[in-house]
């Protein structure tokens, strides 16, 4: 039983117990002061805790296969839990990419026996190369809702056609890095003030915006749906919701970094600052908020994209693009953005449930007969950010000596208590 909680989901919030059921795995009986039982022996406490339903990340780069000395698996599905997530949506920029069933399959059996759900994106096209288009359909027969070549974005506007007309049928979401790689010009940081004072050759806001507007038109074209993975300016954050006002079948999500960081953070030319899309403007940040909080902007995504030492000790313009952000994103979310809580869950767990397909297990509402995915959130813990104490494998964390407000206290998977009191229990 979690005890002496305030459960917070879609339908709002309340004072209420949740007992669970450790054999089926889920929720047995929600309400105000329930009967612990004899002794109290398996009661959790969530005393001035939130009791809500399992964070899901539509965005984790668990780097398994190909790149396990920056993150496994079993690490990354670690660092998810103490996060809070019950589930992650795995990118396909493996070595070799997710780009067919059986790689799908190499993966979810991995991880099956992990510490949080892990789901799959697929790629779009074969190897993530834009060129023919992968094997969408026996990936959605094994349960692949979302596909995305992310890394890159898919160039060629006929191939992405006929990727929607192909997904549309499946019931399947395509997934968009936007960035027109002509206009960004292999570019390292966002091109502005800061690009002109390093010396580094800069991404425009313009490479994304283009490609943002391009699958607006595609999607009205096929009648497809698309998802925009981590938009980054102003002018994505327009164009959505003007489609979104039009009724078309956009959805989108934002990146901590780019509601909590600008370009001005990689002036000391520290590749843990390097990222794509690139941190951008102080007008960016503003507007990400804004599409945050008015719903233009459906879910918070980390982009959890752990790199080893050595490859982020390269100069900046050779270094990989990426951060780690699983067991910062709830808290950078709680602290940074000023919105109440029920709106941050609503982009950190039951809108990202529903862009993934996820509803069934993820996300809530948290009542009898639904699976016990649940997270106990203490709002009030305040902590600075260690990227040592991280459990991911890597460490490049763009927010050492941050104080942060917020924290996991517990994640229930299934019923089974993965995390307890901060610690990972296996
Ligand atoms: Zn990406």
């Amino acid at each position: 039983m979690i005890r002496g909680g305030t459960v917070v989901d879609a339908g709002g919030r309340r004072r209420a117990d949740v007992r669970i059921s450790p054999i089926d795995g889920t929720i047995l009986e929600v309400g105000p002061d329930l009967d612990p039982g004899a002794g109290g022996a398996g009661v959790i406490d969530a005393g001035g805790c939130l009791v809500t339903p399992g964070l899901v990340d539509l965005h984790t780069h668990l780097r398994e296969p190909g790149g396990e000395e920056a993150e496994t698996i079993e690490s990354g599905s670690r660092a998810a839990a103490l996060g809070g997530y019950t589930a992650v949506v795995a990118m396909p920029n493996t070595n070799p990419a997710i780009d067919d069933a059986a790689t799908v399959r190499q993966v979810l059996e991995l991880g099956a026996k992990a510490l949080c759900d892990v789901r799959v994106a697929g790629a779009i096209t074969v190897g993530r190369a834009g060129k023919q288009l992968a094997p969408l359909a026996e990936m959605a027969e094994l349960g692949v809702r979302l596909f995305t070549d992310d890394g890159c974005g898919v160039q060629d506007s006929q191939l992405m056609r006929r990727a929607l007309e192909y997904a549309g049928p499946l019931g399947v979401t395509l997934a968009q890095h936007c960035e027109d790689q002509a206009l960004a010009g292999g570019g390292h940081l966002h091109e502005g003030e800061w690009s002109s004072r390093l010396g580094i050759p800069g991404i425009p806001a313009e490479a994304e915006e283009l490609m943002v507007a391009r699958d607006i038109a595609l999607s009205r074209l096929t009648a497809a749906p698309v998802h925009f993975l981590h938009l980054s300016t102003a002018g994505s954050v327009e164009l959505v919701r003007e489609a979104k006002a039009r009724g078309l079948r956009i959805t989108a999500e934002a990146a901590p970094h780019h509601f909590t960081l600008t370009a001005a953070a990689a002036g000391g030319y520290d590749p843990i600052f390097k990222v794509n899309p690139p941190l951008r403007t102080d007008d960016d940040v503003t507007a990400v908020k804004a599409g945050l909080a008015d719903g233009t902007i459906d879910a918070i995504a980390t982009d959890h994209a752990p790199h080893t030492q050595e490859a982020k000790e390269e100069p900046f313009d050779q270094a990989p693009p990426g951060m780690v952000g699983l067991e910062t994103a709830l808290a950078l979310a709680l602290t940074e953005l000023d919105l109440p809580v029920e709106r941050v869950l609503a982009l950190l767990a039951w809108g990202p449930a529903a862009i993934a397909g996820l509803t069934g297990d993820h996300g809530g509402p948290v009542q009898p007969g639904r699976p016990a995915n649940l997270t106990v959130i203490d709002p009030a813990a305040e902590w600075t950010v260690d990227p040592d104490r991280l459990a991911s494998r890597s460490r490049n964390c763009p927010y050492a000596g941050r104080r942060l407000t917020g924290r996991v206290r517990h994640t229930i998977l299934r019923a089974e208590v993965v995390v307890l009191d901060g610690e990972a229990q296996r």
